[in-house]
């Protein structure tokens, strides 16, 4: 039986665990001529898979109409896909990652890959999965996504820079609700002229909010 034949529901329970989601998403594509200027940097398949996995334990994948915000390669998308996901948006503004996620991704007909502003996004969703720019480069940046996903989403899964962890947290409460709040540390791989060392650690905050919106 293929992954995507099960129905929402058999997922979990036939041993989908993050091990195998993990092992799927080190064989993906990953950025075409990545660009600093928006923070293009991939997930990696361990904080991809524990991300959605989470999310998915929580009641929040099976089902459920999701958005990636600024889906970058897919391996949000691709994570929730394995899940149950009953349909997601992958919305990226680079035009030159649309090769990518519908190579990623096309093993599934139930996505929707639009390539534009996540300013844009007018329908709302269930569930939103995001690991934003961080406002690292171009300050603010991240603003856009925080108000599309509190204002479109119900449940919300958003991983962002430790440093601004009162910030977000702030926001989340604002907006709603923050029902788990976790440290991380994730691997950026050498990809820009700035980076030093083939592997750079960040601490990260992964929060789950749930949107009074
Ligand atoms: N979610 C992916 C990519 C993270 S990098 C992953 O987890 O691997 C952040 C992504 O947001 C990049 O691909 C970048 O091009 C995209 N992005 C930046 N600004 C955007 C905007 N305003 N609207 C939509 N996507 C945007």
């Amino acid at each position: 039986m293929s992954l995507i034949s099960l129905s929402a529901g058999e997922h979990l329970k036939n041993n989908i665990n993050k091990k195998k989601i993990e092992m799927a998403l080190s064989k993906l594509l990953t950025f075409n001529n990545p660009k600093n200027h928006l923070e293009q940097y991939p997930t990696d398949p361990s904080t991809a898979a524990y991300l959605v996995f989470m999310a998915a334990m929580d009641g929040n994948i099976e089902g459920k109409k999701i958005l990636d915000a600024g889906a970058g390669t897919g391996v949000l998308s691709f994570s929730a896909l394995m899940l149950g996901a009953d349909e997601v948006v992958a919305v990226e503004i680079d035009r030159e990652q649309l090769m990518v996620l519908e190579e990623n991704l096309r093993k599934f007909s139930n996505i929707r890959i639009v390539i534009g502003n996540i300013s844009d996004v007018e329908e709302r969703f269930d569930t939103a999965i995001c690991n934003p720019p961080f406002g690292a480069v171009i300050r603010d940046s991240d603003l856009p996504f925080l108000d599309i996903i509190f204002r479109n989403c119900k449940n919300i899964y958003l991983l962002h820079n430790y440093k601004n962890r009162d910030f977000i947290l702030e926001y989340a409460k604002k907006r709603g609700r923050v029902l788990r709040e976790e440290k991380i540390t994730i691997s950026i791989p050498r990809m820009y002229s700035h980076h030093t060392k083939n592997y750079e650690k960040l601490d990260c905050i992964l929060i789950w909010a749930e949107s009074s919106s």
